[in-house]
C-alpha cells in the first residue's frame, strides 16, 4: 500500500512516519508513506499557497492551482484508489472505515490549513472528505497522522501478534475486554481473574467474550443498537 500525504507542514509528520508501528510497517515493505510538502508545487515566488478569501471573509484559503498541479503529478504517476479531505465536516472516521481503506492499494490525503481549502478543489478532485470527529483542528496533519495509524496498524504483518489488533475495540463492534499483565497480585488492588491464569484456552476467550459484551453494554450501548446482542 501506498499512502501519499499532501500538507504545508511536513515537518509534523516527519517523526510521526518513522516511528513505532508506522515506522516499522515501511521497513517491512508493507506500506509506502510519502509526504508532499505543498509549497514545492506553487510558482508563487514566495511560495504562497492561500489567498484572501471572496467575500470578505476571515482568514485565507488555500488555492486550486498548488493543490491541483501536486494531486496531478501523483495521479500521472500511479492509480489512487481514494483522494482523502481532511475536513470537520467529512464523514466521520471509524474502525470500519480504517479496515475499508486498508484494503486500498494507494491513497492521496490532502490536509487542509487556515480557513480550509477553494470548494473547487473539494469539487474536482476529492472522493472522499473525512473527518476526525466534531472538533475544530490547526490543521489536517494530525487527522491525516491518525488515519493513517489506524489503516496501516491492521496491514497483514504490521503488528507482531496480528490478532492483537483483531481483538482491539471497535473491531465486531465491541470494546475490548480488559487486559492484566505480572504480577498477579499487586498492593491491595485485587488478583487478575483466576481464568486468565488457568491456562484453559476456551474459558479464557469465552470470559474475553463476555467481557467484551458486558463493557460495551455498560459503555457504548449505541454500537450494538439493532444487534442481537442488544
Ligand atoms: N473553516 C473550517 C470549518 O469550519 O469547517 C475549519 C478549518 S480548520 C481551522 C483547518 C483545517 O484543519 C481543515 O481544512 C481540515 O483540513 C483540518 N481539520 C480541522 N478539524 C478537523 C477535523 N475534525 N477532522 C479532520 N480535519 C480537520
Amino acid at each position: 500500500m501506498r499512502i501519499d500525504i499532501i500538507t504545508v507542514l511536513p515537518e509534523l509528520l516527519e517523526n510521526f512516519t518513522k516511528e513505532s508501528i508506522v515506522g516499522r510497517a515501511q521497513k517491512k515493505g508493507l506500506v509506502e508513506i510519502h509526504v508532499h510538502n505543498l509549497r514545492d508545487y506553487t510558482l508563487d515566488k514566495w511560495r504562497r499557497v492561500d489567498d484572501y478569501p471572496f467575500g470578505g471573509f476571515a482568514g485565507m484559503v488555500m488555492q486550486c492551482e498548488p493543490i491541483d498541479r501536486c494531486i496531478s503529478q501523483l495521479k500521472s504517476e500511479r492509480h489512487y484508489d481514494e483522494v482523502i479531505f481532511t475536513t470537520p465536516d467529512g464523514e466521520q472516521f471509524s474502525q470500519p472505515m480504517a479496515n475499508k481503506l486498508s484494503l486500498c492499494g494507494n491513497i492521496i490525503i490532502l490536509c487542509g490549513h487556515y480557513k480550509g481549502i477553494d470548494y473547487r478543489v473539494r469539487e474536482h478532485l476529492i472522493t472522499k472528505e473525512v473527518s476526525i470527529g466534531d472538533y475544530v483542528l490547526t490543521g489536517g496533519e494530525l487527522a491525516a497522522a491518525v488515519m493513517t495509524d489506524a489503516i496501516v496498524r491492521i496491514l497483514p504483518g504490521a503488528i507482531g501478534d496480528e490478532q492483537s489488533a483483531l481483538s482491539d475495540s471497535f473491531q465486531d463492534n465491541l470494546l475490548a475486554a480488559p487486559v492484566y499483565t505480572r504480577p498477579a497480585e499487586y498492593k491491595d488492588w485485587g488478583r487478575v481473574p483466576d481464568v486468565l491464569l488457568s491456562g484453559h484456552e476456551a474459558r479464557i476467550k469465552e470470559w474475553e467474550l463476555q467481557q467484551s459484551i458486558e463493557r460495551t453494554r455498560r459503555l457504548r450501548p449505541d454500537l450494538l443498537r439493532g444487534t442481537p446482542l442488544e
